[in-house]
């Protein structure tokens, strides 16, 4: 059956917004895009004043912690904030059960804000990756792998945990998260570096996310070397490699063109150009960054030297909302002036480039999934952008070409 969606604007991404646009979907698939004077109107959906948009890809996620909403607030101390992320997380044991619960919620919640696609950090692949496959979404699930200190030994079980393929399939991919360079160490980013390789899968990494974490790498000193002290899993072994974080994840192998820079909140010239160098992506994420309390985020250096920047919500644990739109919203008001179709992009295809399903999603081109959002805009309001001024949610959201009851949650 064909259906055309027709609205005020259509903003495609990979080619310049559509005033009185349609889309043609078949199968699930999108089949054509234009003015909506050159399709026939008798089987067209008219949303009027709105915006028809790719579905937004979140690149950067932990749905599985989606029950810590609000119960652990963000503060400018990081490693304050992770040792009270880990002690409440460990006075509420995860089940099958309460993990699919909040995989579920959280996955009904995103699709709701207009978000059909996740790059997702996962601590427990073998919970939270049946409900991703049933979800039919376009998911990377990265396995997350914490080996230092006494933990150390834990690298290979971890690693084998976190590179489970059973419910792996062309939408549900596989891909490995060494967590961070304070909570891995260089041996252990090498390995799952050389494992990303052999499964031709995907990396993903916290890196940068503070300025405490140079300290660590360069001198194995500061916050984080007291952060390993307070969970009593540091030892006189833990090696410091004398380098940047970056410097490090260049080094071990983790960064590559398949590689998704969680954060890079804090970044030197010499960062940005091994970043550029590697063709890894950076995702900001920036509602949780202003939470914490973090200088101004380097996004637009990044960009500026071919970076493919991209948006992630983080947990709810740190953000009131898993909307990519959300995100957007938030960064255009505080900088007005900055493009809006870059600000799309970036919430769209650059995301779906950076977890390598930019050939099925991103933009609205033909033979892509049918994955759409429909942006409610004032009918008195000029220009597509609009979309970023306001605070609605999308008033409809299409998965594979159906139409998702976006008041399910
Ligand atoms: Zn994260």
């Amino acid at each position: 059956m064909t259906m055309i969606l027709k609205a005020r604007y259509v903003a495609p991404v990979d080619r310049p917004v559509i005033e009185n646009g349609s889309v043609q979907i078949e199968a699930g698939r999108i089949t054509a895009v234009g003015t909506a004077a050159k399709f026939p109107s008798q089987m067209m959906i008219d949303y009027g004043d709105a915006v028809i948009c790719p579905a937004f890809v979140n690149a950067h996620t932990h749905l599985e912690l989606s029950h810590l909403r609000g119960k652990v607030p963000p503060s400018s101390d990081l490693v304050d904030w992770l040792c009270r992320l880990v002690t409440v997380s460990k006075d509420a044991p995860s089940t099958p059960e309460s993990v699919a619960r909040a995989v579920n919620a959280a996955i009904r919640h995103s699709v709701s804000c207009g978000v059909t696609c996740f790059g997702d950090i996962t601590r427990i692949p073998a919970l939270t990756r049946g409900p991703l496959a049933e979800s039919g979404l376009h998911v990377v699930s990265f396995g997350e792998v914490i080996a230092i200190g006494t933990r150390r030994d834990l690298l290979d079980e971890r690693l084998e945990a976190a590179a489970l393929t059973e419910r792996e399939s062309s939408r549900l991919r596989i891909g490995i998260s060494p967590h961070a360079p304070y909570s891995v160490e260089p041996d252990g980013l090498a390995a799952c570096a050389r494992k990303a390789q052999q499964m031709n899968a995907p990396l993903c990494i916290h890196l940068a996310e503070s300025r405490d974490e140079d300290a660590f790498t360069r001198h194995g000193t500061g916050p984080f070397a007291d952060l390993g002290r307070r969970l009593g899993i540091w030892d006189e072994d833990v090696p410091i490699s004398g380098c940047s974080p970056v410097e490090l994840a260049f080094r071990t192998g983790v960064l590559t063109r398949r590689t998704v820079i969680a954060h890079g909140n804090y970044l030197t010239e010499s960062d940005i150009e091994l970043i550029t160098e590697s063709g890894a992506s950076v995702a900001y994420c920036p509602r949780t960054h202003a939470a914490f309390g973090h200088e101004p985020h380097p996004f637009r250096k990044l960009l500026a030297s071919g970076v493919n920047v991209c948006i992630g919500t983080d947990s709810l644990a740190s953000n009131p909302s898993l909307s990519v739109l959300d995100e957007l919203r938030f960064m255009s008001k505080r900088d007005p002036g900055f493009p809006g179709e870059t600000l799309l992009a970036m919430g769209t295809l650059h995301g779906a480039h950076a977890i390598g399903f930019a050939d099925e999603l991103g933009s609205i081109s033909p033979g892509k999934c049918a994955d759409l959002a429909v942006i409610p805009i004032e009918s008195t309001t000029k220009g597509w952008s609009a979309i970023f001024d306001g605070s609605h949610p999308p008033v409809a959201v299409y998965h594979d070409g159906e139409q998702v009851d976006v008041n399910a949650d």
